[in-house]
This record gives C-alpha cells, structure tokens and sequence, in this order.
C-alpha cells in the first residue's frame, strides 16, 4: 500500500522553576495513503527528563502522551502540532503535568460545560533584551499613544503579530484577535470563543491552544531574531505590566435566565479565594499587580461592571444582556493557562 510521511512536532511543559518553558521535538511517522490522521496515529513518545528539569540522569525517561494536536501551519509539507501531557515510568502523570489536574476536575463537571478566553499579552525583545522600540529615544516618553497604535514611531514588532495571526488561523485555531499594547513592543493575541457556537471553546481546549499558540510566535520572532517575553512587569517603572486576562463562562452565566446570578455568586465565591487564585495567577504578579497600572493591587479583590480597575470585570455588554462571562484580569502573563483554568473550574463549578 502506497505510504506518505508526515511531520509531528511532539511539545510539552518543561520543569523549569516558577515558570514552565515549552520543549518540542520532531517525529516522522509514516500512515498509509488515503488515511485522514487522527490523534491515534501520534504514538506516545519519550524524553530525557533529566535534561527538562523533570528527572535525575539515573531515571531520566519520561513519557509524551498526545492529547491533542493542529495543523503545522510554519513547515512544508503535511505537518502537525501536538500537545503531549508528560507521564511517569509508573504511568502516572508527572507532577508538572497540570494538564492532567483541569482534565480530571473538568470530568467532575460536565453540565457547567466551561469556557475560556484568554487574552496574552507579551513584550517583544530585541538581541540586546530591549523591547523592540527601545533602541529609539521615543520610547522614553510616557505611555498613552502605543495602545491600539499605527506608525512607525508608535508600533513596534507587528510584521510578526501578523505573521503569527496567519498562522494560528491556518492552524485552525480559534484565535479571536490581537492588538498593541500600552508599552511599547508590547502586544495581546486572544484565544477563545468566537460567537459561534459551533467552535469548541471549552477551557481545556483553549489553554491547550495558548501553549500552541506561544509557540507559534516563539517561531514566528525566531525568524527575526527577535525573542518574546512573558514575564509580568518586562520593564520596572511607570509602564504596564503584561497580563493573561482570563475571560470565563459557564452553561449558567451563559443563559438569560441564569445569568447575572450566576456570574454574582461567581464573583463571591472567587472573593473567598483570592490568595489561592493569586498563588496560581504567575511568578512575580506582585511587580505588575501594584494599584498603579491595571487592576488593583494584589491584595485587594474587587469586582465591577466596565471597571479596568477592579481584579474581576463584568463587561459592559454582559451586564446589559444580563448573560455572558466574566473576566479575571489577575493572571500575569507567565501564569500557566492549565492552572488558571484548574482554579476557576474549582471555585467556580465545584466549591460552591
Ligand atoms: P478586553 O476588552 O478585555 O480587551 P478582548 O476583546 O481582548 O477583551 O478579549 C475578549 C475575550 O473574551 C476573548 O478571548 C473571547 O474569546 C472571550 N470571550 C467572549 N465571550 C466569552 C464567553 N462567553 N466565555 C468565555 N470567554 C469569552
Ligand atoms: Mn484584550
Ligand atoms: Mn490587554
Ligand atoms: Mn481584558
């Protein structure tokens, strides 16, 4: 029977401290013909965990277990991008495998039927670790015209934010849009629901697609030289943090009858659970959640409709419906999309 190659670029979380790294390692896999692929033609797969911080050198095979994948939109030919969770010799899914926690939780829950859109901002840096824009004596003036900007001497890095656009697109992801950021060489590419009901917004779904979707741009910059930071506060001083706003809904929040009420007693059951959110919301948030930026500081919790101000928002528009979401602006933009998911689901869905 006649037989095709495909290319399949296994990634997954590292064991780096505070803040996982994505890894990533190419296999070719031979299927027959006709065959359209499917998650069961990517075979699990090992690593050398002691080089990923994830075992020591004496017992260092872990294993890649594909749990879901897109289309390779960066290489030629038919190739693919699957996300693995890691798991031990033992079977058991490895202690930086959060994947599996939001997995399991999500089992518990089926009827709230959960959804996620995140917004991840980033900061692009130059080869001397300066922000793209910071080589320019304009990048010293305050902040105010880079957000949402046009021009030269105002935007930064976006041939990149566009090719990366086109490529989660042809990955047929469901990216939802980009902008520039308030700092300069500071950018936001969203990952959610579209208003189309028919897309898969579910929560696991979508942060398995922000880690594909930081990849992507890691490979897209690379091409330019360019490396992408997610840290929370890329340069100290009066300019913004970067956050991963996490905007979250559930089958109740989501239905005119439920709605409002529902996302209420959301808010008070997130009230009671704000240092454990915060725990899980990203390394060094305390630098950009300070109450002189966006949100409030990070011992503070409040909520408001419209208000940037506050650590929950009710959008405009959900308050007036009377149904929809609600967004948490907390998260920094390092924090792992699988644990800020875990967090809400478990507050949310479970706890009350
Ligand atoms: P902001 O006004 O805070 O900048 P954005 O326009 O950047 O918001 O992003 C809006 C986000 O809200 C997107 O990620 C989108 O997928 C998400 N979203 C919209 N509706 C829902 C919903 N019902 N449930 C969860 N997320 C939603
Ligand atoms: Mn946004
Ligand atoms: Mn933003
Ligand atoms: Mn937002």
């Amino acid at each position: 029977m006649q037989k095709r190659c495909i290319k399949a670029e296994y990634i997954w979380l590292d064991g780096t401290e505070h803040v996982q790294q994505l890894r990533s390692k190419t296999k070719v896999i031979v299927v027959n013909g006709g065959e359209t692929v499917s998650l069961g033609n990517f075979g699990e797969w090992g690593f050398d965990g002691s080089s990923t911080y994830q075992a020591t050198g004496h017992d260092s095979d872990l294993t890649l277990v594909p749990c879901s994948f897109v289309k390779d939109p960066l290489r030629d030919g038919e190739s693919y991008l699957v996300m693995c969770e890691v798991f031990t010799p033992d079977n058991k899914p490895h202690s930086t495998n959060h994947r599996a926690g939001l997995r399991g939780l999500l089992a518990k829950c089926e009827g709230a039927n959960p959804w996620g859109g995140f917004e991840q901002e980033y900061t692009l840096f130059n080869r001397d670790q300066q922000p793209l824009g910071a080589e320019s004596h304009k990048f010293m003036r305050p902040q105010g015209p880079f957000y949402c900007s046009v021009g030269a001497s105002v935007a930064y890095g976006r041939a990149i934010v566009e090719e990366h656009l086109d490529a989660c697109l042809k990955a047929g992801m469901l990216i939802y849009g980009t902008n520039a950021e308030v700092m300069p060489g500071q950018w936001e590419f969203q990952i959610g629901y579209r208003g189309d009901n028919s897309e898969n917004s579910g929560i696991l779904e979508m942060a398995d697609q922000v880690w594909l979707a930081r990849h992507l741009l890691q490979l897209v910059a690379e091409k330019y030289e360019v490396t992408v930071s997610f840290e929370v506060k890329p340069v100290r001083g009066d300019w913004n943090g970067a956050g991963m706003h996490t905007n979250f809904s559930t089958t109740q929040t989501r239905d005119p009858k439920t709605g409002l009420a529902a996302i209420e007693s959301a808010i008070t059951a997130l009230s009671q659970r704000h240092r454990e959110h915060i725990a899980k919301y990203g390394h060094g948030n305390h630098l950009r959640l300070t109450g002189h930026h966006e949100t409030c500081d990070i011992d503070t919790f409040r909520s408001g409709v419209a208000d940037r101000g506050c650590s929950i928002r009710i959008p405009r528009s959900v308050s007036t419906s009377g149904c929809g979401y609600l967004e948490d602006r907390r998260p920094g933009a390092n924090a792992n999309p699988y644990e800020v998911g875990y967090m809400l689901v478990e507050t949310i869905c479970v706890k009350r």
